[in-house]
Order: structure tokens, then sequence, then C-alpha cells
């Protein structure tokens, strides 16, 4: 029996050094030192190369290093049988806020076109707005969202949320499936923070941009699959919306030639909105190695029905 981690970067000692310490009990192989494939009962794993599943017939328990559960289900070798595990984890929540409440104000207070007329050796004041009098939409209102929108209302900001179910959180209102519309038409700020599956895949288009006020700033934080990047460039090109903050990207790392890097009014970051960090989530992960073999049910369980 052991906990096979496999990474499509190969960084194995924080991991290793981490559940070691979370408990020392448990063998902690990767594909370059396990020495039996079929000692393998639980992987966890961050963008495994495809077909990585295959290899190991004995595994019960699939855990995605992070929040998102869209690699494992990108790889066909995934069995159909095994129970899948995803990170919830306090860290990735508060850096999340973090980032999100930087963009947001980095928004309202034009600090983007500060720093080019910085370049420019330009004075040159503009007008802005308050956080009370804008309008945050989070999309995607689960474990991140709510713990964003939380963080923005306590800045000032007027926040609402979507999401499948009904949200009971103070101070924000909740809007279901249904209710999109009317979701985006308040929404000046709009936050990505949906889990790609088939129903959420390309959802940041032309048609949602219409749907939203004149003048809206997009963040996403979720994945490069939710945006088609030629309708946000429309879009901005246009000036229905006035710029975009984007983390992540259908091809990371960003290609040189992308538009995006040449749009003005974009921002661009490398997929570091809130990254897993081994000591903080080992815990996790150690207790789910110890809820499997007791046959227990396992925290943070994936529905792979829902996709998320
Ligand atoms: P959760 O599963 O907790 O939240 C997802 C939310 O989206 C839920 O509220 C869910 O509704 C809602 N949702 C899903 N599908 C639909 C749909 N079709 N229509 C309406 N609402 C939908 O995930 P997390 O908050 O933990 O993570 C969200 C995503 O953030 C991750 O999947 C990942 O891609 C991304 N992420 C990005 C990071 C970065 O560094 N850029 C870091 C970490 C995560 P309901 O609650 O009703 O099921």
């Amino acid at each position: 029996m052991a906990l096979l981690l496999i990474r499509n970067n190969k960084e194995y000692q924080p991991w290793i050094d981490a559940l070691q310490k979370a408990d020392p009990t448990i063998e902690v192989v990767t594909p370059e030192t396990i020495k039996d494939p079929e000692d393998a009962t639980m992987a966890i794993t961050w963008k495994a190369p495809k077909g990585s599943y295959a290899k190991y017939p004995n595994l019960k328990v699939i855990g995605s290093m992070g929040a998102g559960v869209d690699h494992l289900f990108e790889d066909e070798s995934l069995p159909e049988d095994v129970i899948l595990t995803r990170v919830v984890d306090e860290k990735l929540a508060s850096d999340m806020q973090e980032f999100v409440a930087a963009l947001c104000l980095n928004h309202i207070r034009n600090l983007k076109t500060y720093a080019r007329l910085q370049q420019e050796n330009t004075w040159k004041p503009t007008d802005y707005k308050r956080a009370k009098d804008v309008t945050a939409g989070i999309l995607g209102f689960g474990t991140l969202g709510q713990a964003v929108g939380t963080m923005l209302k306590a800045i000032g900001f007027n926040v609402i949320g979507w999401s499948s179910s009904e949200k009971n959180v103070e101070g924000i209102k909740s809007y279901t499936e249904d209710e999109l519309n009317t979701f985006l038409s308040k929404s000046e700020i709009l936050v990505c923070l949906l889990p790609l599956t088939e129903n959420t895949k390309g959802i940041l288009n032309e048609e949602l941009f219409n749907k939203l006020p004149q003048g809206a700033y997009l963040i996403n934080v979720a994945r490069g699959g939710h945006l088609v990047d030629d309708d946000l460039i429309e879009a901005l090109n246009s000036e229905h919306l006035s710029g975009a903050a984007l983390d992540v990207f259908h091809t990371e790392p960003l290609p040189e030639e992308h538009p995006f890097w040449q749009t003005e009014n974009i921002i661009i970051t490398p997929h570091i909105a809130s990254m897993s960090n081994a000591a903080s989530v080992s815990g996790q992960v150690a207790e789910n190695y110890q809820r499997m073999q007791n046959g227990e049910q396992l925290l943070n369980q994936v529905q792979a029905k829902k996709g998320y």
C-alpha cells in the first residue's frame, strides 16, 4: 500500500516532506521511485501526463493537488470506479481573496493607467469610483467564490453571487441558474470562479458580455477554457468592457504570439492567484489516506457526474 504522487513538473520533494511530517506511517512514492505499480492505492496528482492512471491497477482514490479537478477528467485513463477528491484549504481561499481584492481595487482606482502614464512621465489625474458604488458579481459562488465575496463585501463593494444552488451568505444576494441574466445585468465587475465543466466551458463569451453593464470589468481566475478569447478582444475593442484581468489561459504559459499580450487594458498574471501549498494541504491528504484504509467517507469528494 502506497500513496503515489504524480505532477507535471515533477517537483515532489515539498510534497514528500510535508506528507511524511503529517503522517510518517504513509509510504509516499513517485512514478520514478515506485517498485511495483500494484502497490499504489491512492494517487495525489496535478496535471499528470496523459495515460498515467492506466499504469496503476489498484488505485481506489485519486485526488487533485489543487481545488480544480478539470485536469483529472481530461485524462481518458482516469478509472471510472475510483473515488475523486480535491483540495479545500483556508490558505487557498485567503490567497484568492487577497488577489481578487487587489485586482478590484486596482480597477476602481485606475492603478494600471497610472503605471502606463508613469512610463510616459505624465501627470494626469482621472476620476475614480468608490467601492460602495460598485457591484461585483461572483460567477461561481462556491468555496472560493464565497470567500472572495465576503472579502469584497468587507472592503465595501456591493456583492452578488451566482451558482447552481442558492447560498446563504450575509449581506450578499445569491442568484441561481435561471437568474443569470439578472445577475449579469448588475455585475459591474464580474469575477469568474466557476469550475471548468462541459456546462461552463466557453461561458465567458460575446452573448454573456453583452448582458453586462456598459464598461464592466472582467476578472477570470478560474480556467482559460471558460473564456472565448476573440470575444473578449472584440468586447474590449468596442469598449463595451473597460478591461480584464486574466490569471488563466487556454495554453499556459500564454504563447508569446497571443494577441492578449498586445491588448491594452488586459492585466496578465501567470496562474498565481492562489497556489496549492504542500505544507498546508498535506494534513487533509494524510487524513484521507487513513480514511480510505478504514473504509470511511473521504473529505472533499468530487461528484464525478457534475464534473466538480
Ligand atoms: P467549488 O466547487 O467550491 O465552487 C464552484 C461553484 O460553481 C459552486 O458554487 C457551484 O454551484 C458553481 N457552479 C458549478 N457549475 C455551475 C453551473 N453550471 N451553473 C451555475 N453554477 C455552477 O469550487 P472552488 O470555489 O473551490 O474552486 C473554483 C475554481 O477555481 C476551481 O475549479 C479552479 O478551476 C479555480 N481555481 C483557480 C486558482 C488560480 O490560481 N487561478 C486556484 C484555485 C482554484 P453549487 O455550489 O450550487 O454546486
